[in-house]
């Protein structure tokens, strides 16, 4: 294995010893607890591994046997760390569970696999002893896709692939790239840089998160302006599955019929395990610049988004933050801070410039050589100025760039402290994104009141488009909120359906880049229509005629 799993949180994110200035910080809590609406915020500690009850593993003495035939006895494990790391991924809800040390969907054994073959014989195994199978990456889903359910099956095993973290090649003449599938990102793009090259994919999830997952959930890094999502940049997969070997197409272009590498994309492990991945490279990017803006409104910073787009500009990444995230960002970043003589006459220009409560921030990425990056961001801060924004300087978008992998350790701190954070992203066209806004934000604030465990506390719902396409956008909500102790995820799910039910009725997919897992699967037929969801089990049934591969995601019943 390649990856030191010990480092890792089992039961929060990133790694384990990680420390964040945050949570001695009692002035920023205070804060925190009044914005909410609480008197004062509550000690809820996650409950330590050891005191944790984990049911004996269901695989027999002859199984565990065949498995260690094939992989070596090193390669299969069960002790109570392996489980419990791979019981889940690192949603909110996920993070519920796994809190209070709720191990129910613990796989019986976690296999790490070496190569193709070695997949091929796991899956040939499982399928003929009736053993579920879940892929594995880095488990970093966010919607439920790598729960290790039984249900059904004699047992269930973690298919780990981050011992298959190979570089295979780099074709610079065609400009593509192959490797295997459970390589972390950090770990790929430090071997493409030593030759110059990036994919350049690069998901909040980055540092944890691996090839085979970014493919298996169609998923988005930070700068999909530039470098595309997974569905622009895989060239062919090579999927394992119970009836054998798909080698998808490898061609610049054809017309020959639908495109089989297709189906990989975002099938969540459920149509097979991608072992191996061939993707398009570009130079590694000469100038890289990140920069803020702000506007007086979402609206407008919306507007410059679509016209660069519509432009055809070549912009990295476009971040608008809405009001409410411009203003938990600056409120919280001051908080107990003396606001010094620079601050207090930036705060003077705004006012003067009539920027107040509706201030929407951005962040704007430029990447490639010296001449695109300075055109790019010349005529984005046209069109910036033209819409009334101001230029807020690199030091903001330094800061973003900085901090672009950090977010995610606020998490724990506050679920610490009887606080709840999710998120949840939806992409629609540009003409239905104001109500589609509006209506998800809305959901999102009366079920928190309603679901809240006292009369007052309240959400903080906060929304960003980081995602942006010439016909529309993504938008992305983060919302905290006081959790109701006794009964936090009936009160996540009630917030989750809300949010979803508003997303579906104003138009909006039921995921741009998190994807379906078991979360959005009551929404499915919807997304797809019931002739979809058809098409979806007849390509499920001709790879994985047992159905062992990932039950429960994607696919309805
Ligand atoms: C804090 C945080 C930030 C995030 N930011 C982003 C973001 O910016 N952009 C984004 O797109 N996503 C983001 N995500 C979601 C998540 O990181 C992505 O979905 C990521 O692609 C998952 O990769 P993974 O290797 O962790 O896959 P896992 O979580 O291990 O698996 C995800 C799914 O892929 C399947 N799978 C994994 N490997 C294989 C394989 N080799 N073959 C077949 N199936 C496989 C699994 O069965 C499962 O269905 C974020 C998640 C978190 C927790």
């Amino acid at each position: 294995m390649s990856a030191d799993r010990t480092k890792i949180s089992w039961n929060g994110w990133g790694w384990a010893a990680h420390k964040d200035e945050v949570a001695g910080d009692e002035a920023a809590w205070a804060w925190l607890a009044n914005e909410v609406g609480m008197p004062s915020l509550l000690a809820t500690p996650a409950r330590p591994l050891d005191d944790t009850a984990l049911a004996p593993s269901r695989l027999n003495t002859s199984e565990r046997n065949q498995f260690t035939r094939v992989l070596g006895e090193d390669r299969v494990r069960d002790d109570r760390f392996e489980r419990a790391f791979h019981a889940r991924g690192r949603s909110y809800h996920d993070l519920l569970h796994l809190r209070i040390g709720d191990l129910t969907t613990a796989p019986d054994a976690v296999l790490y696999p070496r190569g193709t073959e070695e997949v091929l014989s796991v899956l040939s195994f499982a399928s003929d002893n009736n053993i579920a199978v879940i892929p594995y990456g880095g488990g970093t889903s966010v919607v439920g896709s790598v729960t290790a359910d039984a249900s059904g099956f004699k047992a269930a095993i973690s298919l780990d692939m981050s011992g298959m973290d190979r570089l295979i090649g780099v074709d610079p003449v065609s400009r593509t790239a192959a490797a295997e599938a459970g390589i972390y990102g950090p770990a790929l793009d430090k071997a493409l840089r030593a030759q110059n090259v990036v994919l350049g994919h690069y998901p909040q999830s980055f540092e944890f998160s691996t090839l085979g997952g970014w493919i298996a959930h169609r998923g988005a890094g930070q700068q999909s302006g530039r470098y595309g999502r997974a569905n622009d940049w895989l060239v062919a997969a090579k999927l394992a599955t119970p009836r054998g070997l798909l080698t998808t197409e490898d061609f610049p272009g054809s017309s020959a019929g639908p495109r089989v590498t297709d189906l990989v994309l975002g099938s969540e492990g459920t149509f097979g395990v991608v072992t191996e991945a061939r993707f398009h490279i570009r130079a590694a990017p000469a100038e890289s610049l990140y920069t803020g803006f702000l506007f007086h409104d979402f609206a407008s910073g919306a507007a410059a988004i679509r016209q660069a787009v519509q432009e055809e500009l070549p912009v990295a990444m476009l971040r608008l933050s809405d009001a409410e995230e411009t203003r938990f960002y600056r409120s919280y970043g001051a908080v107990g801070k003396r606001r010094g003589i620079s601050g207090r006459i930036a705060d003077a220009y705004l006012k003067y410039r009539k920027f107040g409560e509706t201030t929407a921030a951005m962040v704007a990425g430029f990447e490639g050589d010296k001449a695109t990056v300075e055109h790019a961001h010349r005529r984005f801060g046209e069109i910036a100025k033209h819409l009334g924004a101001i230029a807020a300087g690199k030091s903001m978008g330094a800061r973003w760039y900085q901090g672009r992998f950090h977010g995610p350790y606020l998490r724990e701190p506050m679920m610490d402290r009887g606080l709840g954070v999710d998120t949840l992203e939806t992409a629609t066209s540009w003409s239905k994104i104001d109500a589609l806004y509006a209506a998800v934000k809305k959901a999102l604030e009366d079920t928190i009141q309603q679901t809240a465990p006292r009369p007052g506390a309240r959400g903080i719902v906060a929304c960003h488009i980081s995602h942006s396409y010439p016909d529309g956008a993504s938008l992305y909500f983060t919302y905290i909120f006081p959790r109701a102790l006794d009964n936090d995820v009936a009160q996540w799910l009630a917030i989750k359906r809300a949010a979803t039910d508003a997303i579906v009725a104003h138009g909006g997919t039921i995921s741009h880049h998190h994807g379906v897992g078991e979360d959005h699967l009551p929404w499915m037929k919807q997304e797809k229509g019931d002739l979809g969801v058809d098409v979806l089990r007849a390509i499920k049934a001709t790879l994985d005629p047992k159905g062992i591969l990932n039950p429960g995601k994607l696919i309805p019943n």
